[in-house]
């Protein structure tokens, strides 16, 4: 351990982390990143797979945002959004109304995803109790969702390992059960499938819809459950049903939006258009915190009126609206344009599947998903029965490290290894980082 390592861990907290961990395995010391990479002071390079927690899209200190930044923090690093506005922010609500889905065209800002999630769930339940329906006050979700770690957005997740402990605390939700695709229990595939699995939260919707106001969904992709990726047709469906109950859907759309699912919105993937969207993670580009509510004119309309009707939103963060974070979200936007990023990242993801076809033949490789520029290998311990590795056995983690030692982030989700690499990465990164995953895999489990 070196001098800044022994500091650290005197002083910090380190997110997700058993802090005991770090005693044998202590955090590397980053100095600098460049593109698909990360740089510790000894000069060790690590192709950051995993985005750097789903947040980076073209790479680290890309040049064309380092200037952006520079540029707003000579005008305006930040000031007060009640009453004031700036240009930044201005620009980037024009663009995102006209490029989310249909009809989504007033914005919220956040700084943060689970703030997002907070705002969204928030505005459902004011909207209904100043639309005459009181009684619309709790949500859905389905399972093995992740929507963030504050407590209400803790209360629409269902992965035991984050909220288990809080639960006396937590909202009362409805959890469905949700798509379980790579084990189907109707024995259906991703391509024969016709969304079956809608059944339980129809049941919930048409039993409890009037004390329901909203359904929060990651749409194709559950991120934190291990990228578990499902069609388009439950989302389809469950717009329906959404539309026949009178309940919003939200999409949290905070690690799968700017363009990682192969579209620039996974909703685009099923057409449909929520009520409410959440964004934050890509929006800025993996360079600040930043996030969006974006919501109908009708959600909208149910909050103007006379002050003292008192049906405003009174909600704020300090830093809302951050100007810098809104000038990067801009010049992001911007390489989306230039650069044709939608269509560039098509021949990358195809790419990945080629380099990662082979590996399916490893005993232990349950099965391989993508989606764009999302790609996750599933590890179980018996591929016939698809029973999976005994959590405390810690797969992922093991693999992590040796991976790590090797130069290539991935960090997997308990028994899931994936790939969610910057747009920027190029053939070269992607052979080292699918030749790593399979190094790593096959020296832990055996060839
Ligand atoms: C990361 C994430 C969040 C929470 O965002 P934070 O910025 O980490 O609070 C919420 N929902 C989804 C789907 C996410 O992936």
């Amino acid at each position: 351990m070196n001098e800044l390592q022994r500091k650290d861990l005197q002083y910090i907290w380190h997110p997700c982390s058993q802090m005991k961990d770090y005693e044998s395995f202590p955090p590397i010391v980053l100095e600098r990143g460049e593109g698909a990479y990360l740089y510790d002071i000894e000069g060790k390079s690590y192709l950051d797979a995993v985005s750097s927690w789903w947040v980076n899209l073209f790479g680290h200190s890309n040049k064309r945002i380092n200037k952006a930044i520079a540029n707003q923090v000579e005008k305006l690093e930040h000031a007060i959004f009640a009453n004031f506005t700036h240009k930044p922010a201005i620009d980037l609500a024009e663009r995102m109304a006209r490029l989310t889905p249909q009809g989504l065209n007033k914005v919220f800002f956040a700084d943060n995803g689970s703030s997002a999630v907070e705002v969204a769930l928030k505005l459902s339940f004011q909207y209904h109790q100043q639309m005459g329906k009181p009684e619309k006050t709790r949500f859905v979700a389905i399972s093995e969702a992740y929507h963030g770690e504050t407590l209400a957005a803790l209360s629409v997740g269902d992965i035991d390992l984050y909220n288990e402990i809080y639960k006396p605390l937590l909202l009362n939700t409805f959890k469905a059960a949700g798509p379980n695709c790579y084990r189907c229990p109707y024995g259906e595939t991703r391509e024969t499938c016709t969304g079956n699995c809608i059944e339980n939260m129809e049941q919930i919707l048409s039993a409890h819809h009037e004390e329901i106001t909203a359904v929060i969904i990651e749409p194709m992709v559950q991120g934190a459950a291990g990228m578990k990726i499902y069609p388009g047709i439950y989302l389809k469906k469950l717009r329906q049903l959404c539309d026949t109950y009178d309940i919003h859907l939200i999409a949290d759309e905070i690690a799968v939006g700017f363009g990682r699912t192969g579209r620039m919105f996974a909703c685009e993937h099923a057409d449909i258009s929520p009520d409410i969207m959440c964004l934050s993670k890509g929006l800025t580009a993996g360079y600040m915190p930043l996030s969006l509510v974006m919501m109908t004119d009708k959600i909208y309309g149910a909050f103007y009126d006379d002050y003292v009707n008192l049906r405003a939103f009174m909600h704020s963060h300090s830093y809302t609206g951050n100007p810098m974070g809104c000038a990067i979200a801009c010049e992001s936007l911007n390489i989306f344009e230039d650069e044709e990023v939608i269509e560039k990242n098509k021949i990358t993801s195809r790419l990945i599947r080629e380099r990662v076809t082979p590996l399916l033949n490893h005993p232990n490789v349950g099965e391989f998903r993508q989606l764009g520029m999302v790609g996750a290998l599933e590890l179980v311990k018996d591929k016939k029965s698809k029973e999976g590795f005994d959590w405390k056995q810690r797969v992922g983690y093991q693999i992590y490290q040796i991976a790590l030692k090797h130069g290539v982030l991935l960090r997997p989700l308990g028994n899931v290894v994936y790939f969610m690499p910057p747009y920027v990465i190029n053939e070269n990164d992607i052979d080292l980082m699918i030749g790593t995953a399979e190094k790593a895999i096959c020296e832990y489990l055996g060839k």
